[in-house]
């Protein structure tokens, strides 16, 4: 992970993959692939990572890498076989920008609590999405983040979600 000593442009790794990749399906269109993740699809920083590692032989060329954000960069795939990264980058592919994570805390919501969003809102007859918006967002200013993961992770969105529809149990 020696991401300083990479030598390969970030333009010359969009240039590549975007002239040879369908991205239909992925995160990110070939206009905004310098400044989105190619996982995520979120406005971030990015990172040049290795398709395979450095350590097991991977190279330094447009062809080997992606572009990730640090958060999708620590959860990539690090194995010595190229289609891997593509199938994941795929598997994540979100059509609309900046629903990516609010989507994995919706399915964190149900692996924890064992019922979609979706059940929620139903059972509860939200259809006037604004009042809960409200209560979310005042839920979410009760939540925070680890030091050096800038951003909220699953696992307290998912805590955010539940706080919030007992939140709106007690209101109305
Ligand atoms: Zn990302």
């Amino acid at each position: 992970m020696t991401v300083q000593n990479i030598k390969t442009s970030k333009q010359a790794i969009v240039d590549y993959w975007f002239s040879i990749v369908d991205e239909c399906g992925l995160s990110v269109d070939a206009s905004e692939a310098h400044e989105r993740c190619w996982r995520c699809g979120y406005k971030q920083s990015l990172e040049r990572c290795h398709i395979i590692p450095n350590c097991l032989g991977g190279e330094d060329k447009a062809s080997n890498l992606v572009l990730l954000c640090h958060r999708c960069h620590l959860e990539n795939p690090n194995i010595a076989n190229m289609d891997i990264m593509w199938d994941w980058l795929r598997a994540y592919g979100t059509p609309f920008y900046d629903t990516f994570w609010v989507k994995q805390g919706m399915k964190e919501y149900e692996f924890v609590y064992g019922k979609s969003l979706e059940e929620e809102f139903a059972e509860r007859r939200i259809t006037d999405d604004n009042k809960f918006q409200d209560i979310i967002g005042e839920q979410m200013e009760k939540t925070t983040f680890h030091f050096g993961h800038p951003y909220l992770n699953s696992a307290t969105l998912a805590g955010g979600l539940r706080v919030a529809l007992k939140k709106y149990d007690e209101t109305y």
